[in-house]
């Protein structure tokens, strides 16, 4: 079976030397990188992108190799919102779930009749499970239990929606099902979670992630597995899907039951109007830290870049991380 496996283990560090001496973007660029919510992963991606590029940046200055990279990582609405966005030429970059990223590329599902042949694969990141998180006193033990309740199906634009509404429909729920469904985004879900204002939240992101641990360490939160034969079939018919475990008592201290659910990666998206030479830099700071890199979130621990220029990705590469990583020897 397809199985993510999540960072609990710090593996061995690697080191990587620079390649050419001279930049090919010497004039000033300004690049911006959508992310997700503030307190999602997707905001750390992004902006740990940026410090890779500025730390290449200044440290080129002294060493006479400049590239000239400006780099941004707004908080935005998610995955597909974010490819929506490229599209319009309006960000560079951005992160968005593989399920997404293969629906935008092949005009499937949400992105039927809107196909994005432009959009191109950069590299993957992180594991994000699909979380289904129920309040202490809601009574939700199962997806069934969800019926009459109030479930927050996320923010249009974010990925977890997208997400949920293709297990919704997969499920045979209908949003009729639920006494109410409500709309937040993932940094106002779980307040509204602990306070009683919503019954379940969804939230598809890497692990550990501060909000989740909010709603299962401070208000008692807890997860409701997705591994009926429902979530079997979307793994077997989708190769964006896996199976994820969040172990019991390993990331987030009150959790007393391993959570067994299905995810995608995390993973890093241009598309093909953004210049090969802009792309080769961001690629090159980001794979010349990866140890620095790896160092800014837990959920990056295992990353390993054999893995990252491959998996996840249904987009083509793009040519700019192509010569990247043909330099480096991870590609014919
Ligand atoms: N997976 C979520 C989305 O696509 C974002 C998760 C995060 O911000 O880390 O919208």
């Amino acid at each position: 079976m397809k199985k993510f496996l999540l960072a609990t283990i710090a593996s061995a560090g690697m080191a990587f030397t620079g390649s050419g001496l001279v930049s090919s973007v010497s004039s000033a660029e300004f690049i911006s990188i959508g992310t997700g919510g503030p307190t999602g992963v997707y905001f750390v991606v992004g902006n740990s992108v940026c410090r890779m590029v500025h730390k290449e940046a200044a440290e080129g200055r002294s060493s006479g190799r400049k590239h000239g990279l400006r780099c941004a990582a707004p908080s935005t609405g998610g995955s597909n919102y974010n490819i929506g966005q490229i599209k319009e030429g309006e960000l560079q970059f951005g992160v968005a779930q593989s399920d997404w990223q293969y629906h935008a590329f092949n005009g499937s599902s949400k992105w039927e009749g809107n196909k994005y042949d432009n959009l191109r694969a950069v590299f993957s990141v992180h594991p994000e499970p699909f979380q289904l998180i129920a309040g202490a006193s809601s009574g939700i033990k199962s997806w069934d239990d969800l019926a009459g309740k109030i479930v927050n199906i996320g923010n249009p634009g974010s990925g977890q929606r997208g997400t949920m509404e293709v297990l919704m429909k997969a499920k045979g729920t209908s949003v009729g099902d639920f006494k109410q469904a409500t709309e937040l985004t993932s940094s106002e879900q779980v307040g509204a979670l602990c306070d009683g204002k919503v019954d379940a939240i969804a939230y598809t992101v890497g692990v550990p992630n501060g909000a989740i641990g909010q709603a299962i360490d401070g208000c008692g939160a807890h997860f409701v597995n997705l591994n009926s034969s429902v979530e079997k079939g979307l793994v077997a018919d989708n190769p964006f899907y896996a199976f994820a475990t969040i172990p019991a008592g390993t990331f987030y201290k009150s959790q007393k039951e391993d959570a067994v659910t299905f995810g995608v990666m995390a993973t890093f998206v241009s598309s093909a109007d953004v210049s090969d030479d802009v792309v080769y830099e961001v690629v090159r700071a980001v794979f010349e830290n990866l140890d620095d890199f790896k160092k800014l979130h837990p959920a990056f621990t295992n990353l390993d870049p054999k893995q990252m220029i491959s998996n996840g990705l249904s987009a083509p590469l793009h040519d700019g991380a192509v010569r990247y990583y043909k330099e480096q020897g991870w590609m014919e």
